[in-house]
C-alpha cells in the first residue's frame, strides 16, 4: 500500500514537473558571443529529444553521466529579442518551455568599469545595516537571524545599503563592493555568503534579485557604482548542483574533500613539484566549499554565463573575484577573457593574496612575468597586498632606519615596473579578512590620517573597509566576527548611530570628517586619479611624492617620525618646476614653494601646486 501511494504521487511529477531548473533563467539578444548554453534540469530530462522555435539553430545538445541534466547550445546570432519555445519529447510525452531573449540596455557592451578615479567601499553585507527586519529569517533557508551569535546572521541587507547611500555619498566613496549576496544555505556561518547554494538568486535574507537591481539603480542615480563579489573557485555544500552532480568531474575529487595546501607559488614556481601544484589548485579551500573544476568546459561556460547574466541583469560596474589564484589557472583566464570580450571597458579585480610584487604581478593582464610560462590571466586588476603588509607596521616605526619606517612603503612602489598596469591595482589598509588598521594602531587618529592619505594619493584604486571611517577596530586573532562588527546605527535601537553627525561620538566625527574631506577632495583631482607618480627616498622618516599630469600636480608629504621635520624644497625641483605656490587641501592656506617646509610629527600635507 505504501509503495502504491508513493508511485501514485510520483506520476504527476514525472508528467507535469519535467523541469526543476532552467539556467540562465533568461538571456539577452545581441550579445557579442552568440552562443548560449542553456542548462535544463529535471528528472531524466536527458531521455528527451529537444527542439526549438523555427528559425533558431540548436548547435549542440550535450548530456552528462547524470540523466537529470541536458545542456542545449543555441545560436542567437541576429536573433531579435523574443520568447522562444523549447519542446521536449520522450515517446508520447511532449512538453514545452518558454525562454526569453530580452532586449539589452543601450550601450550595455560599452559599460565602463570602476577605475582609479573611484574610491571603493567594502561592505560586509550582513553587518552594515538591517533595513528590513522582516527578512532576517526566511522559511526557504536554514539559518535564522540571530544577532546575539557572533558568527550568525545579523540581518544586514540590501534595503539597509540603499537607506545609507546618501551617507556613503557624503563620505566621498564612489563605488560599493558588498560581500557576496547570492543564496548561501549553509546551516551555520552562512552570513559571509562565500559558500553559495544558488548563484542565480539573491539570498532572501539580503532581499530579492529585484532589490539588488534597485540597489544598482539607486547607486547609478547618485553617480556611484556597484561591484559584485564573484566566487568562481567554489560553491557551498548546499549548492543544488553539488547534491546531484552533473558529472563526477564537476568538482575536484580525491575522491571528495582534500584541503588545499594554499601554496599559490606552486602555480608558477619553476622548481615546484606537480603534486604540490595540483593539491594547491584542486584542493578545497575548506571542507564546506566543494572546489569547482574550471577545466570542465560545461562548468566553465556555466560560470561565465552566470557572471555575464549578472552584469547584464543588474547593470554592474565591476567584479571582485574571490580566491582568484586558487582557480584552475587556464580556466579562470578563459572566464576572465570571455567577460572582457563581452565588455571591453569593464573592470575585474582578483584576490591574489601574496606577499611579493612579482608573484602578484604574475596575475595581472599582459604580465611579462606570466609570459615567461606563456600565461596570461587577462585579469585587469590585482590587490596591493604588499602595500597592505607595509602599512600594518610602518606607522609604529618612528625612527628613520635603513629598512624601517616609510622606506618600506617607498620600496613597494620601486617594484611597480613588475606590473603591466600599476594604476589598476587596489590599495587598502584592511579588508574583511585582515586585522583592522584601527586595531593595530589603537585608534591613533594621526596614524589613521597617515595611512588613509597614503592610499588616497598613491597610484591605484583606494578601497575603504566599512567602519574604518568611524575608527572601527577589530582583532583578527579573536576571530572573523571581531573584524566584521555591526556598523553602529544599522539596527533600530542601536544606542550609537554613526550614520549621522549628531549620532556619532566626537571621536567618530573626527575620523569621519577627515575621511570625508579627503575623499571628496580626491574626486576633483585628476592628477591623483590618472597622473604619473614620482617619489623621493624618505629622509628622517619623511616621504615625499608627487602625482602629476601635464597641467596638474599634487605634492604629498608624510612625516612618520616622532618630531616636527623641516626640509628644503630644492631637492624636489624636478617635480616643482615652474610652480611657485601650493594650496594645502586641508587648511586652504597657501605655501610658498621657495621656503622651507615644516611638518608636524605623524602628520600629512597634501599640497595642490599652483
Ligand atoms: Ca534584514
Amino acid at each position: 500500500m505504501k509503495k502504491l501511494l508513493f508511485t501514485l504521487l510520483l506520476i504527476p511529477i514525472l508528467v507535469f514537473g519535467q523541469l526543476d531548473r532552467v539556467e540562465p533563467p533568461f538571456w539577452y539578444a545581441g550579445m557579442q558571443n552568440p552562443e548560449l548554453q542553456i542548462l535544463f534540469y529535471g528528472k531524466n530530462i536527458a531521455q528527451n529529444t529537444v527542439s526549438v522555435s523555427s528559425g533558431i539553430v540548436i548547435k549542440n545538445v550535450q548530456k552528462t553521466e547524470n540523466p537529470n541534466y541536458l545542456f542545449v547550445t543555441i545560436d542567437t546570432q541576429n536573433v531579435p529579442a523574443q520568447d522562444l519555445v523549447f519542446s521536449f519529447k520522450n515517446g508520447k510525452n511532449v512538453f514545452t518551455k518558454n525562454y526569453s531573449l530580452k532586449t539589452r540596455r543601450k550601450d550595455s557592451a560599452l559599460r565602463k568599469g570602476y577605475d582609479a578615479s573611484d574610491v571603493i567601499y567594502l561592505i560586509m553585507s550582513d553587518r552594515f545595516a538591517n533595513g528590513n527586519p522582516n527578512n532576517d529569517s526566511n522559511k526557504s533557508v536554514t539559518e535564522k537571524g540571530d544577532r546575539a551569535n557572533p558568527g550568525g546572521r545579523h540581518g544586514g541587507d540590501i534595503k539597509g545599503m540603499i537607506d545609507h547611500l546618501d551617507y556613503l555619498k557624503e563620505l566621498g566613496v564612489t563605488a560599493i563592493w558588498p560581500t557576496p549576496m547570492c543564496e548561501d544555505n549553509d546551516a551555520k556561518y552562512s552570513y559571509h555568503t562565500y559558500g553559495q547554494s544558488d548563484v542565480y538568486k539573491t539570498d532572501p535574507r539580503f532581499g530579492t534579485n529585484e532589490e539588488y537591481l534597485q540597489l544598482s539603480s539607486e547607486l547609478h542615480q547618485r553617480g556611484m557604482k556597484l561591484i559584485m563579489d564573484y566566487v568562481t573557485n567554489h560553491w557551498g555544500a548546499e549548492h543544488w548542483m553539488y547534491k546531484d552532480l552533473p558529472s563526477y568531474d564537476w568538482i575536484h575529487q580525491f575522491p571528495g574533500f582534500s584541503q588545499s595546501n594554499y601554496r599559490m607559488t606552486t602555480q608558477f614556481d619553476p622548481n615546484a613539484s606537480a603534486i604540490d601544484a595540483k593539491n594547491c589548485m584542486d584542493g578545497w579551500f575548506v571542507r564546506s566549499m566543494p572546489d569547482l573544476n574550471q577545466s570542465n568546459p560545461l562548468l566553465l561556460n556555466y560560470l561565465t554565463q552566470n557572471a555575464i547574466w549578472w552584469i547584464e541583469y543588474a547593470d554592474l560596474d565591476g567584479f571582485r573575484v574571490d580566491t582568484y589564484s586558487y582557480n584552475d589557472k587556464v580556466g579562470i583566464s578563459k572566464w576572465t577573457k570571455a567577460i572582457l570580450d563581452e565588455y571591453p571597458y569593464f573592470n575585474i579585480v582578483g584576490e591574489v593574496w601574496m606577499h611579493d610584487q612579482a608573484q602578484m604581478a604574475y596575475w595581472q593582464k599582459d604580465s611579462k612575468i606570466g609570459a615567461i610560462d606563456n600565461y596570461n590571466s587577462y585579469l585587469p586588476s590585482v590587490m596591493d597586498f604588499t602595500l597592505h603588509d607595509a602599512v600594518g607596521t610602518v606607522f609604529n616605526e618612528d625612527e628613520s632606519a635603513w629598512d624601517k619606517g616609510l622606506i618600506k612603503v617607498y620600496d613597494n612602489f620601486t617594484n611597480d615596473f613588475l606590473y603591466p598596469n600599476p594604476n589598476n591595482i587596489m590599495t587598502f589598509l584592511e579588508n574583511h579578512d585582515t586585522n583592522r588598521f584601527n586595531e593595530i594602531y589603537k585608534n591613533d587618529f594621526k596614524k589613521y590620517q597617515l595611512g588613509l592619505a597614503l592610499i588616497a594619493t598613491v597610484r591605484g584604486i583606494p578601497q575603504l573597509y566599512y567602519g574604518s571611517e568611524i575608527g572601527m577596530a577589530g582583532d583578527k586573532s579573536k576571530g572573523d566576527a571581531d573584524i566584521r562588527r555591526d556598523f553602529p546605527g544599522g539596527w533600530s535601537g542601536d544606542k550609537n548611530n554613526a550614520f549621522t553627525k549628531a549620532g556619532r561620538t566626537s571621536e567618530q566625527n573626527q575620523f569621519f570628517d577627515f575621511t570625508s574631506r579627503l575623499f571628496n577632495w580626491r574626486k576633483t583631482n585628476t592628477a591623483v586619479h590618472f597622473g604619473k607618480m614620482k617619489h623621493y627616498i624618505p629622509e628622517n622618516n619623511v616621504y615625499v611624492y608627487f602625482r602629476y599630469t601635464d597641467s596638474q600636480s599634487v605634492m604629498v608629504v608624510l612625516n612618520n617620525s616622532n618630531k616636527t621635520q623641516t626640509f628644503k624644497t630644492a631637492r624636489f625641483q624636478e617635480s616643482i618646476g615652474n610652480y611657485k605656490t601650493a594650496k594645502d587641501i586641508f587648511t586652504s592656506k597657501s605655501v610658498d614653494l621657495k621656503n622651507d617646509i615644516s611638518i608636524e610629527s605623524k602628520s600629512v600635507l597634501i599640497l595642490e601646486l599652483e
